[in-house]
């Protein structure tokens, strides 16, 4: 007998984002034991969300989990709907039409903003922009940065932070042949920024950064990091936190930390000075950003909880320009319920809930679903936990009213949307390796859709 879910009547999922959570998704629905048809959409005609645009250009290992995606993409069942906007082209309460269940993995776009005086100012940025902006994502490619300043300060001590230090701070040789956007590479080329500010507003002992993307900070030719040792000092309760067994992460950053300092020449053309026990209080300047005051701290709370008290102590850094690197939030797509608090939607492992009432065919996987912690494979795990729920409410699930793609791809192609299949998708990743071949990159990408688009009409 047919139904949801038997080879008769397979189950039409709507996955919105197409990054790791969402093929983590896809997978693991697939190898669940039920019949199912994955549709996949993002906004953009490119897959595979923060690998593609946010993984840095120079980390081309943590990017090869590419093929386990394209592994799933090729699996039976599976479909990419490129360049179709939830929200916008189709709104929620349309997609479910065509859809038994939706999942949204749709990540964690936006960042989080510190509140402070002056956070508008000229010079004054997100990493979130700036990493779209040498990734090549459209939205940011027409973003500028001035790079003319001698000094920059990133606030957050993260990976991205990281990440944006090592972008600013490397020679763009070693830049030369990743996968960065050729504006980004142009402009950094002539970028005079040579002071870096790491700012921790919290001790060495509570940075959220990896040892091994903190060791890799130690290896940029002709960069010398700076720790000021008065902040290496721990208070007792940061001692206790640093013994814990749980707490092995800040064990191994402390270690490289203490090393710091010792062993890079003074001679360095850049620099990047690490802070601890500092907030940013404001930004100074009228027209744009000329520098940041940050107030010393002292920490207080228990162990693994510790937050960073104000001493009414203050020192300005004189900048041209300021990086907030103090994580990223999600946002709210209109017909789905949102924690407006915590920047996600609620839900419970996975099923999407309103006012605690879970809402029939709404699930959640990813940033969106825990908020934006967690490296690439944190998402399989959590991707599993939310196809569970997909599994076990099968028989609570009633079928969609129209079971059709093509009457879908009709609705589209009527609103003016040019949709891409992964076939299409494929084209523009051949495209974009051919134009890299060319400048001895792994790919030049495309950073406008249209450029993408016009690919697939020559094809
Ligand atoms: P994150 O790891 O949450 O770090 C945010 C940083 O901002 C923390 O140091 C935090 O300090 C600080 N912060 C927050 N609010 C602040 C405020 N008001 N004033 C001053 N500082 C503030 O976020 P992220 O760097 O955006 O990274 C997001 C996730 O992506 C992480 O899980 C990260 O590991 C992952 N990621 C991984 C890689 C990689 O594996 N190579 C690369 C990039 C990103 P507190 O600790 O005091 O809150």
């Amino acid at each position: 007998m047919s139904h949801l879910g038997s080879t008769d009547m397979p189950l039409r999922v709507a996955i919105v984002g197409s990054g790791p959570s969402a093929f983590y998704a896809a997978d693991a629905l697939m190898h669940s034991g039920t019949t199912v048809a994955v549709a996949m959409f993002d906004r953009l005609p490119t897959p595979y969300g923060l690998v593609r645009a946010g993984v840095a250009p120079d980390h081309p290992k943590i990017k090869s989990v590419i093929k386990v995606f394209d592994r799933i993409a090729a699996a039976p069942g599976y479909s990419f709907w490129g360049n179709v906007r939830i929200g916008t082209d189709l709104t929620v309460n349309e997609l479910r039409r065509f859809f038994d269940v939706v999942v949204f993995a749709y990540g964690a776009e936006k960042d989080r903003a510190l509140h402070i005086p002056g956070e508008d100012l000229p010079g004054s940025c997100t990493a979130t922009e700036f990493v779209g902006w040498y990734n090549g994502h459209p939205d940011y490619r027409d973003r500028t940065f001035d790079l003319t300043a001698e000094t920059a300060v990133v606030i957050g001590q993260g990976n991205v932070a990281l990440d944006v230090c090592r972008i600013l701070a490397k020679p763009v040789d070693e830049l030369a042949h990743t996968d960065i956007a050729a504006h980004a590479l142009e402009a950094l080329a002539s970028s005079r920024i040579r002071y870096i500010h790491l700012i921790g507003r919290r001790g060495p002992a509570q940075t959220k950064f990896t040892a091994a993307e903190l060791k890799e900070l130690l290896t940029i030719p002709d960069c010398r990091v700076v720790i000021d040792p008065e902040y290496m000092q721990l208070d007792s309760i940061s001692e206790q936190e640093l013994a814990l067994p749980e707490n092995a992460h800040a064990r191994a950053n402390m270690e490289i930390l203490r090393k710091i300092g010792d062993s890079h020449p003074s001679t360095a053309q850049k620099q990047i000075h690490i802070h601890f026990l500092k907030s940013p209080v404001a930004l100074l300047g009228t027209t744009r950003l000329e520098g940041v005051r940050l107030e010393k701290n002292r920490l207080e709370g228990e162990p693994m909880k510790l937050r960073a008290v104000g001493r009414g102590i203050y020192q300005d850094i004189p900048c041209g320009l300021l990086f907030r690197s103090v994580g990223y939030r999600g946002t709210e797509m209109p017909q789905v319920p949102f924690d407006h608090s915590r920047g996600v939607i609620p839900n419970r492992d996975g099923r999407v809930v309103d006012n605690g009432t879970p809402v029939v065919g709404f699930y959640t996987c990813g940033w969106i679903k825990r908020g934006p912690q967690g490296v690439i494979g944190t998402n399989k795990p959590d991707a599993a936990e939310t196809v569970k729920c997909i599994v076990e409410d099968l028989p609570r699930l009633s079928p969609c009213e129209a079971r059709d793609d093509e009457l879908l791809h009709t609705l589209l192609r009527e609103r003016g949307v040019r949709v891409v299949s992964f076939d299409d998708w494929r084209r523009i990743d051949a495209a974009e390796m051919e134009r890299g071949r060319a400048a001895g990159k792994p790919r030049e990408k495309f950073t406008r859709i249209e450029e993408m688009l016009a690919v697939l009409e020559k094809a």
